[in-house]
């Protein structure tokens, strides 16, 4: 197929979608404890969103499901829980680094006006690093909406191993008030409807192909208490950041980076080029914080916990 054919592929809607709603089922699926967190219909086919509990991943499987018996407690619930627990803060939430030797990307395509992406910056990781690349990536539907070119080179790039992606929620609008305090703004804003916020957004992917994540950033890292117990009812785990480069943080073990793909902010893509000097940085995927890793408690002690800390 030639490339043109494959991008405009890309940029057409595949799917439509009905009857899109949050849900929460305990499953086997596989011989695997999964979640069901949304069903839809395409087609008059009941569709679902699973998450195998044991390594977060995500995938869309048609009914029927069979129903877990014994309830257990998994990695999945452990997790959610424990990035979705106070104390909530308004910025620097959920998230922040990972208990490992790796380091993680992460790069919002937030809403912009700017034409193109950071395509230099995407060529680079897949030059640079073994392929396929990991990255997360939190979208919205606005960016998606006025970049569909730039949408479809991404899609591309997963599906030839180039990159592997980890499709992250950023919401359906991106709500964003220049003028207003924090805590006045973004999802904090009046009259935005956060679920809807959501599930949108992921609407919109599936829409497209693309299976959503069980990752989510909050525009702008912002939040209260209401709205992180709202990500924890869709079954969702929030991450923020410890290394922001273009506000001048530093890359530790463990970190997970942010940067902007869209355009918005190049001076953080301009720092991200130390990644690009030898030796290179061992790149992981947010499903790292399945693993289990070591967790070192108040008394010195350690014991093993799902992504160590
Ligand atoms: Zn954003």
């Amino acid at each position: 197929m030639r490339p043109l054919f494959i991008l405009l592929l890309g940029i057409h809607l595949l799917y439509g979608i009905e009857n899109y709603r949050a849900i929460n089922e305990a499953v086997m699926y596989g011989n695997r404890p999964c979640r069901a967190i949304r069903s839809y219909d395409t087609n008059h086919t009941r569709h679902y969103l699973l998450v195998d509990e044991t390594t977060l991943v995500t995938r869309i499987v048609a009914a029927p499901l069979s129903a877990r018996e014994h309830n257990i407690t998994t990695t999945y619930q452990t997790l959610l829980e424990r990035y979705t627990s106070p104390p909530y803060k308004l910025q620097d939430y959920g998230l922040t680094a990972i208990g490992s030797g790796r380091i993680y990307i992460t790069t919002d395509l937030c809403p912009s006006s700017k034409r193109g992406f950071e395509r230099e910056f995407y060529q680079k990781l897949i030059d640079h690093y073994p392929n396929p690349v990991d990255v997360t990536l939190f979208i919205c539907s606005r960016w998606i909406d006025r970049h569909p070119e730039e949408f479809a080179q991404l899609k591309q790039w997963q599906s030839e191993k180039k990159l592997n992606i980890v499709w992250g929620n950023h919401t359906h609008s991106h709500p964003f008030h220049p003028s207003r305090p924090l805590d006045e703004n973004f999802l904090l804003s009046r009259g935005v409807d956060i679920e809807r916020e959501i599930l949108e957004l992921e609407k919109k992917l599936i829409g497209y192909g693309v299976t959503p994540s069980v990752f989510f950033r909050f525009p702008g890292l912002v939040q209260d208490e209401k709205a992180v117990l709202t990500l924890r009812r869709l079954g969702l785990i929030p991450v923020g950041t410890n290394a922001w480069l273009a506000k001048g943080e530093k890359i530790h073990k463990g970190s997970i980076i942010l940067l902007h793909g869209n355009r918005n902010e190049h001076e953080g893509i301009k720092k991200a080029d130390l990644l690009f000097r030898q030796p290179g940085y061992d790149i992981g995927s947010l499903l790292d914080i399945a693993r289990p890793g070591e967790e070192k408690a108040t008394d010195g002690s350690k014991r093993v916990v799902p992504g160590g800390r």
